[in-house]
């Protein structure tokens, strides 16, 4: 028996030996890809870990993703572990004949190093697009880039005057969006989303290649932090509109959708999920991210604007750099052991949820 705040950790290394011993508890088949050219904080391995369950040839499979966007794992880990040391559940999946994948820290680097994008400044949920095509256009963009990312940090009295004026003028949500959606145009401004496909997002795609092979069904939640109210789970469908009754049906009338608009989230442009779509296309799919809140949404989109000028200003002092290190962890994960409770009860009833509705489809 563990207690709740036991499948936690305290930094990206502690997470990774605990999902590791936890699989190898399990008998996952488990594989590890390290990054070749990267150290950790703590000058540790980082690496992307997969652990697998049931069948190789399940056709029916659970995908459980974490720490895409980086410290976001924190929570999403501790989910993982917990899974994994539940009998209960995974005899009922086994009972299912269901396959189970296990993803750990899809950006290791990030998770880390306490940043939500990668390695290279890539917000992954924003680097799964079609390279070969048009990248998308967001307009709006160019002009929140200097109001949220000031010359100094913290913002002076002008710069929260302009970025207020531009609020009054547009509204909070337009400027939420316009930062956030996705951007392909400043390498170094917030939620970039690269010119290219990141080590992580080709590592997955093999790994999915390979597992979904043989899926005719496919549930994949990805788990999130940072946004909506503190401990609410919030379940943000980002797949294709076609999918959404079929998300609904299994997770209930709660599953929301960044394109009707009534969602935390704007409506991104290239979430890691949709990656299903391209290496598993035989397979009918149900997508989540699994969207736990930590602190009010300006507060973790202002601690953004400080992680995103500390990158811009490499000079700054080391006591600065700690804080906003810090201030960051605390933004994408609620270190206490009420939110962890409420994150393991909310993500056990969505995998219960999944496990039904992979039972009843057919
Ligand atoms: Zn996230």
């Amino acid at each position: 028996m563990h207690d709740v705040a036991s499948h936690f950790s305290g930094s990206y290394a502690e997470a990774r030996r605990k999902f590791l011993d936890a699989a190898a508890d399990r008998q996952a088949r488990v594989e590890s890809f390290e990054m070749p050219q990267h150290r950790g904080a703590l000058g540790e391995t980082l690496a992307m870990d997969l652990a697998r369950l049931g069948p190789a040839d399940a056709t029916k499979l659970i995908v459980v993703s974490s720490g895409t966007h980086g410290p976001e794992g924190f929570c999403g880990s501790g989910c993982q572990v917990a899974m994994l040391r539940d009998d209960d559940l995974q005899r009922r999946l086994a009972d299912a004949g269901l396959g189970l994948l296990l993803v750990h820290a899809v950006n290791p680097h990030g998770f880390s190093h306490l940043r939500r994008v990668n390695e290279d400044n890539i917000d992954l949920n924003r680097n799964h697009v079609d390279f070969s095509r048009p990248l998308p256009v967001n307009p709006d963009y160019a002009a929140v880039d200097g109001l949220a990312i000031p010359a100094t940090w913290p913002p002076t009295a002008a710069d929260g005057a302009a970025l207020a004026a531009y609020i009054a003028q547009h509204g909070v949500t337009a400027y939420r969006a316009s930062v956030s959606r996705g951007q392909y145009a400043v390498a170094d401004g917030l939620f970039y989303g690269g010119q290219a496909p990141s080590w992580s997002n080709r590592t997955l795609r093999a790994a999915l290649r390979r597992h979904g092979a043989a899926a005719t069904h496919i549930a994949w939640i990805d788990v999130h932090t940072g946004l909506g109210p503190r401990g609410h789970g919030e379940k943000i469908y980002p797949g294709r509109p076609e999918g959404l009754p079929l998300a609904r049906a299994w997770w209930g009338a709660d599953v929301l959708a960044p394109f009707e608009g009534n969602s935390a989230s704007p409506d991104v442009s290239g979430p890691v999920v949709s990656a299903v779509y391209d290496e598993c296309p035989q397979a009918t799919v149900a997508l989540m991210g699994l969207e736990f809140g930590t602190l009010p949404d300006m507060e973790v989109l202002d601690r953004l604007r400080a992680d995103h000028w500390l990158h811009r200003h490499p000079e700054a002092p080391e006591a600065q750099r700690r804080a906003i290190r810090q201030s960051l962890r605390e933004a994408f994960y609620g270190d206490d052991d009420a939110w962890k409770g409420m994150i393991l009860g909310q993500s056990r009833v969505v995998m219960l949820q999944t496990i039904l509705g992979l039972q009843k489809a057919g």
